[in-house]
């Protein structure tokens, strides 16, 4: 079974080849246009999709050695994502499977996130827990079987990515901040500044406290010390990173003792956190868990992930009529 799949929900244009599983190609076009504002101009976004899509769909098919005979399935995101974004992927693929007289299969990007860790050779079996930390969301998922996850632990506010970019920003670093402060945090001191951690009921995060903490430590110190931040920078990140994945393992920590799962995966921009990485690999041999951590290339935003989705919808059958459209909301 060869699976075609196209993600583009936010600004990363990526077309992956899945045969029977096994990932052959997995090609992703970044967008640069949007540095200079500081965030992700949906517009400018939808733009560069359409710019990217055919070069990236034929580089994943050349790079897998496959020709457009070869397609079985066409695979895209249907959301969550910006509308605009989702829009160009959809309409490719559904001109696709259209022109091939193949299935067209409609992935949801959180999903796919979580199902990245079925990618590499080593993997988990079922039920596992998976800690999925991106630029929109923070949650803890119980992986019952590849197409039946639940959400038990969520943010009640700012994303994990968005705490990390956020800060970032505080500390005058270019967007995405996130891994910026990874890279500066690796020469910091992680017990250097407390900022405090939030009390959430439940599995549930909560990042916007941090964000506000660290601002008025900010503002407090640099009135006294202009330099403040320029002369701390590393230690300021590796703090603050520190925080985050504090927050972060203290719920996985519950989550594991609420459901007694001990194989726990992680995913999302975030999981390609080198400290969050580190730090769940501690806890895991510290309690006796099995950690499942997906190679960089399947972390951030990909097609390699949509395509493994795909494969197991394509299993049970679940395929998309061609009246499906993308929406821009996360709910399953
Ligand atoms: P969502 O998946 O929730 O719709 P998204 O697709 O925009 O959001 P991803 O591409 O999965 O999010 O992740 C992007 C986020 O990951 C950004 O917030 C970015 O700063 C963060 N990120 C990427 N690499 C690192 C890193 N090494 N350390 C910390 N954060 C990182
Ligand atoms: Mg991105
Ligand atoms: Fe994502």
């Amino acid at each position: 079974i060869c699976i075609l799949a196209i993600e583009s929900s936010c600004d990363e244009t990526s077309a992956s080849v899945c045969i029977n599983g096994e990932i052959l190609s997995n090609h992703i076009a970044g967008q640069t246009v949007h540095e200079r504002y500081g965030g992700v101009v949906p517009e400018l976004a939808s733009r560069a999709h359409m710019q990217n899509i055919v070069p990236v769909v034929h580089t994943a098919l050349a790079t897998a050695k496959c020709s457009m005979q070869d397609i079985d399935a066409v695979a895209f995101t249907q959301a969550p994502g910006l509308i605009g974004s989702l829009l160009v992927g959809a309409q490719f693929a559904k001109s696709m499977a259209l022109a091939l007289d193949k299935p067209l299969i409609a992935v949801h990007h959180m999903q796919a996130h979580v199902l990245a860790n079925l990618i590499p050779e080593e993997r988990p079996e079922f039920p596992f827990l998976c800690l999925t930390v991106s630029g929109g969301h923070t949650q803890i998922v119980v992986a019952h079987s590849p197409l039946r996850l639940e959400v038990i632990g969520e943010t009640i506010d700012d994303a994990a990515g968005e705490a990390f970019d956020k800060t970032a920003k505080l500390l005058g670093l270019p967007y995405p901040g996130g891994p910026l402060v990874d890279k500066y945090a690796k020469e910091g001191n992680p017990e250097k500044f407390k900022f405090a951690e939030p009390q959430i009921p439940e599995l549930n995060f909560s990042f916007s406290g941090l964000k506000t903490s660290v601002l008025y430590f900010l503002q407090a110190q640099t009135k006294e010390h202009p330099d403040f931040i320029k002369e701390n920078l590393v230690d300021l990140c590796a703090s603050v990173q520190h925080t985050i994945i504090r927050i972060l393992l203290k719920k996985v920590k519950k989550a594991v003792q609420q459901t007694g799962i001990r194989q726990i995966c992680i995913a999302g921009g975030v999981s390609a956190n080198s400290g969050l990485r580190a730090q769940l690999q501690e806890a895991g041999r510290k309690h006796g868990w099995k950690t499942f951590i997906p190679p960089f290339q399947y972390c951030t935003d990909n097609a390699g992930m949509i395509a493994i989705t795909a494969y197991y919808k394509y299993l049970a059958g679940q395929f998309a009529d061609m009246e499906v459209s993308p929406s821009a909301r996360s709910e399953w």
